[in-house]
Formats: C-alpha cells, sequence, structure tokens
C-alpha cells in the first residue's frame, strides 16, 4: 500500500512530466499526496430538475439539447454562449469567457443532449447560467459527489478526474498495519474508496464519517508512535553542565533582571543540563514573553563547558536577527556568535564551515542549513530550535545526531492546551512560560469595519513616527483587491509618503531581506504582507497592524500577528478587519482576540469554538505538519488515542509518507 503511495506522481496514467512539475510546484510529488487531499465536501448530485423549474441563484443541475452554439462581442468580452433548450421548449442560456475552443467540441454540435450544473440568473423569463460544469448526457451519472478545492491552479473538477485515475492504483485488498486494530471501522483501502467515490456506495453519512476518522487515524497512530519512538531513543546519558559562576556574570550585565517566569524556565533547564541525562525540552512562551533570554543563557552554559550550541530558527531573516541580539547580549562576555544562511557567499560560508568544524567557534545560529550535509560540528553539546512548530518532527531532532548526547532546547510561541501538547509533542518534556517583561503594554485591538476613520489613524500613526503592518490573505489577484499587489498599489496612492513595500512567501530570499531591511531602517514605513511576517519579525518601531480578512485565521495565529507589534513602551494597536460576508459568529470570534491577551487562553478558546461541530471533511493541515490532523478539531481522537496506543508499529513507508522530511522552511 504505502509503497504505492511513495512512488512519484508520474506513474498515474494521464500525469505526465509537465502536469507532474505543477503538480510538484505545488507540494504534490507522490501518489499519496495527491490520493490523500480528501474532498472538503459532497454534494448531492442525484436529480436533474427541468429547465423551467430552476430557482433563482440557487446552484442545481439540469440537461437539454444543444441548439446553438456561438461567440458575441469582441477581446476581452468576448464570450461563448450556448443555447440549451428542453422539449417542453424552455430554453436556458449558458456562457463561457475564454473559452473558445468549445466553439469547435464536436460533443456540443446542434442536437447533442447535455448534462449541465450551474447557479440560474433569471432575467424576466429568460435563464443564464455562467461557467456551469458540463458533460455529455451520456456521460451523465448522477450521485453523491466530493468536491475537491483547487490545487496549483487546477479547478475543484480537474483535481477530483485525477484522483479518480489514482483509486484504481489500489486494490481493496491493500493493506496497512493499522487495519488489524481499527477493526471497528472500514479498512484503509476501503476507508479512500468511501470518501473519493460515494457515488459506488451507500450515498449515507456516516460511513463517509467512518472512513474520515479512519484516514486521520492513520495519520495520528503513526505520529504518535514516532513520538514515543524519539523519546525512547533520547534517554541518553550526557555529561553534567555544572559551572555556574559565567552566568552570574551574564545576568549581571542584562539591563533587567529575569522576569519570575524566566527564573523559574531557567531554573528547569539548568536542572536537566546537571541531571547527566540529555536534555529534550519544549518551551512553550507567549509572543513577546523573553525566550531569546533563555536561549543565550542555554547557549552560554554549552560554550562554558566547552561544547558548540546551534540555534536554528525557519527563515533566514529570523536567524539574523538571532544573531543581532546574541552577539549584542555576549559582548560583555566577549561571547561571539555566528551566523550560518543559505544564501551566504562561499567565502563566507567556508570560514563558518572551518571553524564549527575545527571548534574554534563556538556559537553558531542558522537556518535549517545548520543541518545540511556539509556542516560538521566540532563538539556540539546543545541545539536550540525556535519556533519548532516550523519544523518537521525529525527536523526538530536532526540537529541534536549532529553529535553525542546533544540537549535539545526547542521553543514555541504557540502555546497548546497541556494534554494536547503532551501527545503532540510526547517526544519532550514541556516547560510554559507565561506573561511579559514588565513595561509592556498590551496591544489595544479593535475589530472594526467601516474603512474611513483607520485611514486618519493610520495617517496619525506616520505622522508619530510609527511603522505599520498590513496583512493580506493572499498573493494572487482576485475580485476583493486583498492581494500583496493590488493592496501596496492602494496604499501608495493613499499614503505616498510611506514608501509602501510588499513581502511575500514567493519571494527570493534577498528581496525579502531587502525589504524587511527597508522596514527596520524605515526606508518603508508601512509594510503590506502575507502572513510570512508572522514568525518573529522585530521592528520595535511597528506600533500598529491593520490584518484584513480576519476571520480566516485562527485566534492563536491572529495573536501571533498582533505580536508583530507592542514591542517597546508605546501603545501599539491591532486592528481587525472582518470581510464584508463574515458571519455574526465570526466577528464574536475575533471580539475574543480584542478582549483577550494571554496566547494559551486564546489558544484554549480556540479549540473549544472550532473543536466543535467541525463539517465533515475539512481537513486542514497546517499545525505539526499534519497532512488530515486537525489539531483544534480532533482534539478528542488526538487525546484519547496518546492514552491508549494501540501496540502495532508502523513500517518505514509509513513514517516516510506521514511524515516526510522536507517539511517546507525558506
Ligand atoms: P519571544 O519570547 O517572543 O522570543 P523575545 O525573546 O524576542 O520574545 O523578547 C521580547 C522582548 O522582551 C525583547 O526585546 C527582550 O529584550 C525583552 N526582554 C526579555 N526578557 C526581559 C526581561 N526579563 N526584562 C525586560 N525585558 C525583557
Ligand atoms: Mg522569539
Amino acid at each position: 500500500m504505502y509503497q504505492t503511495l511513495l512512488q512519484n506522481i508520474t506513474v498515474v496514467p494521464g500525469i505526465g512530466l509537465a502536469l507532474g512539475k505543477r503538480l510538484a510546484g505545488a507540494g504534490i510529488h507522490c501518489v499519496g499526496d495527491l490520493l490523500f487531499l480528501l474532498p472538503k465536501a459532497y454534494i448531492d448530485d442525484r436529480v436533474s430538475v427541468p429547465i423551467r423549474d430552476l430557482r433563482e441563484g440557487i446552484t442545481a443541475r439540469t440537461s437539454g439539447k444543444v441548439l446553438k452554439v456561438e461567440a458575441v462581442g469582441m477581446g476581452k468580452r468576448r464570450q461563448v454562449t450556448i443555447i440549451l433548450g428542453d422539449d417542453s421548449g424552455a430554453r436556458v442560456q449558458l456562457c463561457f469567457f475564454h473559452s473558445s475552443y468549445l466553439l469547435r467540441d464536436a460533443r456540443l454540435s446542434s442536437g447533442r443532449g447535455i448534462s449541465v450544473r450551474g447557479k440560474p440568473e433569471w432575467r424576466q423569463s429568460s435563464c443564464r447560467m455562467m461557467h456551469p460544469e458540463w458533460v455529455p448526457l451520456e456521460a451523465f451519472n448522477g450521485g453523491w459527489k466530493p468536491v475537491y478545492a483547487s490545487v496549483a491552479g487546477f479547478a475543484g473538477m480537474r483535481v477530483a478526474s485525477m484522483i479518480q485515475r489514482i483509486l484504481p492504483l489500489f486494490p481493496c485488498t491493500a493493506m496497512s498495519s493499522f487495519d488489524a486494530v481499527l477493526k471497528q471501522y472500514p479498512s484503509l483501502a476501503r476507508s479512500l474508496r468511501l470518501v473519493h467515490a460515494p457515488n459506488a456506495e451507500n450515498p449515507d453519512i456516516h460511513p463517509m464519517r467512518q472512513a474520515m476518522e479512519r484516514l486521520r487515524l492513520e495519520e495520528l497512530l503513526t505520529y504518535l508512535h514516532l513520538m514515543r519512538g524519539m523519546r525512547q531513543k533520547a534517554q541518553v546519558a550526557a555529561p553534567k553542565w555544572l559551572e555556574t559562576d559565567s552566568i552570574e556574570t551574564f545576568l549581571a550585565s542584562l539591563p533587567y533582571p529575569l522576569t519570575k517566569a524566566q527564573a523559574s524556565v531557567w531554573k528547569e533547564i539548568q536542572r536537566d543540563l546537571s541531571s547527566g541525562l540529555r536534555m529534550h525540552r519544549l518551551l512553550q512562551g507567549d509572543v513577546g514573553s523573553g525566550k531569546t533570554w533563555i536561549a543565550a543563557l542555554s547557549m552560554l552554559m554549552a560554550a562554558r563547558h566547552g561544547f558548540q550550541a546551534a540555534l536554528m530558527a525557519p527563515t533566514s531573516v529570523l536567524a539574523r536577527q538571532h544573531a543581532e541580539t546574541l552577539n549584542e547580549l555576549f559582548s560583555p562576555l566577549g561571547g561571539k556568535v555566528e551566523l550560518l544562511t543559505g544564501g551566504l557567499r562561499t567565502k563566507e560560508r567556508g570560514r563558518i564551515l572551518g571553524g564549527m568544524a575545527d571548534g574554534s567557534m563556538n556559537m553558531l545560529v542558522g537556518t535549517h542549513a545548520l543541518i545540511s550535509e556539509g556542516v560538521r560540528y566540532h563538539r556540539l553539546g546543545l541545539a536550540v530550535v525556535d519556533e519548532q512548530h516550523r519544523f518537521g518532527v525529525r527536523q526538530r531532532w536532526a540537529l541534536t545526531e549532529r553529535g553525542d548526547a546533544v540537549h535539545l532546547l526547542a521553543m514555541t510561541a504557540t502555546p497548546i492546551p497541556r494534554s494536547l501538547a503532551l501527545a503532540l509533542y510526547g517526544d519532550m518534556d514541556l516547560s510554559l512560560m507565561r506573561g511579559m517583561p514588565p513595561g509592556r503594554r498590551p496591544v489595544e485591538t479593535r475589530v472594526i469595519t467601516g474603512r474611513g476613520k483607520l485611514a486618519d489613524g493610520m495617517s496619525r500613526m506616520l505622522d508619530e513616527g510609527g511603522y505599520i503592518y498590513w496583512i493580506v490573505p493572499r498573493i494572487d489577484e482576485d475580485e476583493s483587491g486583498a492581494s500583496v499587489g493590488q493592496r501596496v498599489e492602494a496604499l501608495q496612492q493613499r499614503f505616498p509618503e510611506a514608501g509602501v513595500r510588499g513581502l511575500h512567501g514567493c519571494m527570493k530570499l534577498k528581496e525579502k531581506d531587502a525589504v524587511l531591511g527597508a522596514f527596520a531602517k524605515g526606508d518603508c514605513r508601512l509594510l503590506v504582507s502575507t502572513t510570512v511576517v508572522e514568525v518573529g519579525v522585530n521592528v520595535s518601531r511597528a506600533r500598529l497592524i491593520v490584518i484584513e480578512q480576519a476571520e480566516h485565521y485562527g485566534l492563536a495565529q491572529l495573536h501571533q500577528l498582533r505580536g508583530r507589534v507592542g514591542r517597546s513602551d508605546m501603545q501599539s494597536y491591532c486592528v481587525l478587519l472582518p470581510s464584508k460576508d463574515a458571519s455574526e459568529a465570526q466577528r464574536a470570534r475575533l471580539g475574543h482576540v480584542a478582549a483577550h491577551h494571554d496566547g494559551l487562553e486564546l489558544a484554549e478558546l480556540d479549540l473549544r469554538l472550532r473543536g466543535a461541530g467541525d463539517a465533515i471533511g475539512t481537513s486542514q493541515s497546517g499545525e505539526a505538519g499534519f497532512r488530515l490532523l486537525n489539531v483544534a478539531r480532533d482534539a478528542g481522537l488526538i487525546h484519547d488515542w496518546h492514552g491508549h496506543l494501540p501496540p502495532v508499529e508502523p513500517t518505514d513507508a509509513m513514517v516516510r509518507f506521514w511524515r516526510p522530511v522536507a517539511e517546507g522552511v525558506d
């Protein structure tokens, strides 16, 4: 089963090199990548309505004979229209833009029957459908149909047809090791069929739900086993680090004392480091709670005991920032941190690799370049992984494999409720750091709908010397105008003095760095960005963040974004703009972000709000790099199985499939 899943996508009939390449661009490499894209919904497509019974605005299926196919209009407005009629004399007009090829399609010649599905628009007595789906009448078979999200620019329909071509590759007898312990569920192979081809099955929602859950369990059990394995492997003797004089000197050199929360976490870490066993600790601390100082203390501990320390961050921007901060912190003690990212010049890279290999350097900060082949460590003793949820389980541990009994300190600003954290991060011990350093004011947060006042507020902020983040939901243009490019243009006109720039994940590293550099220096004071700024960017003059279509984000994520401001002792603001069609419930949910300033509290709320009543099949990966599991929705499932993990081990192929190593960063 899994061997087939892991095969290159191009083994699928009809998917050639070109198509394969385009899919790969969207992260779809192997057969399973496509097969485990589950439908986002099902539609009941069993009945065909006579044309005259089509109701305004209600998507429906109808059928008739082609009476006429013609092209009307010129240039951009050129469209193909098809007149469809039935025996009673009723007619419907089907309109297609950019579809001249339809004029030459033999299946649409006069008198041929077709079945169409679309949204009817009535004008007096004439009915029209824009871009309906269509098939020749003889090819139509009704039933429950899965609906897929679009992928790599392919419409959901196209995704559906690709998946239908994959299904036959899996005989009904295909097996998973977990089938044996999940007897109350349909088998893995059968579940895939139930989910993707419900047609052939009983169109009852219950077996489909069971099948969805079965598929999620495949991922969950594999993951939990992996965690348990990691935990066992991590139990290794390590040298005791006991000397703390230099730590005292360092603490005295800091501008402020440790907060209570920092002090107590540092105690836990010191206990680990002096215990004689390898440390594997996850530090959960809210945005701005001061995790960097904890990392600095730990790295110093390593250095003073003759070991090397390496800190890995998910983006080069963040890595550079860490290097700067740490060098500043260590300068009174004469410590030096080096920076290794993917974009370095050969000479600089050579200098750093040399220094790490011969031990003349002892502290290194970088991206996942730290775990690339060519990097040799003389005597690595501590691995710090910042924003660890951005890395996969294996990447998290990969750095520790570059030495003997390397201590691991993972850090995250996405706090999740403890019971869940125990399951999800079962390979580590947990520390929680709550509260902020003193002197920080909570970010004043508002949900607003009118944009008039907002522009005034932005002008005032810019006049006062404050910088602004403007977060948009996407890179590509669309009719809502909420893409990076469109928004940059609009804001440039409104605020010509602000040096508006745009930032998104698909930009080249150099471009990203240039834009962030300009923002840090003040050449750009209004930054339009997708959520790539979510991770740790630190510009203390930024004091206003505006988040468009805010209802699309989880509460914890909004809180993370909000953490980009409020980084100085001046008052900062966060404005949440729901889209026009946001529901009352969604607006109310945003109200929680305005009312609460504790990340953990918001995470718990999020879990309760989103965990309840989520419709079948809305698979949303993301957290912890899951394909199917959604930490919020599946919290109960995760918790239950963590407590009763059946002893059946997943095969290597299963682990390879569910936890691919290349979990994308930078
Ligand atoms: P995060 O936990 O989000 O990584 P940082 O480590 O970036 O937070 O810290 C946020 C800010 O708080 C930094 O500017 C840092 O200098 C400051 N800070 C950290 N610890 C203290 C402290 N004990 N007292 C005062 N300021 C502190
Ligand atoms: Mg941080």
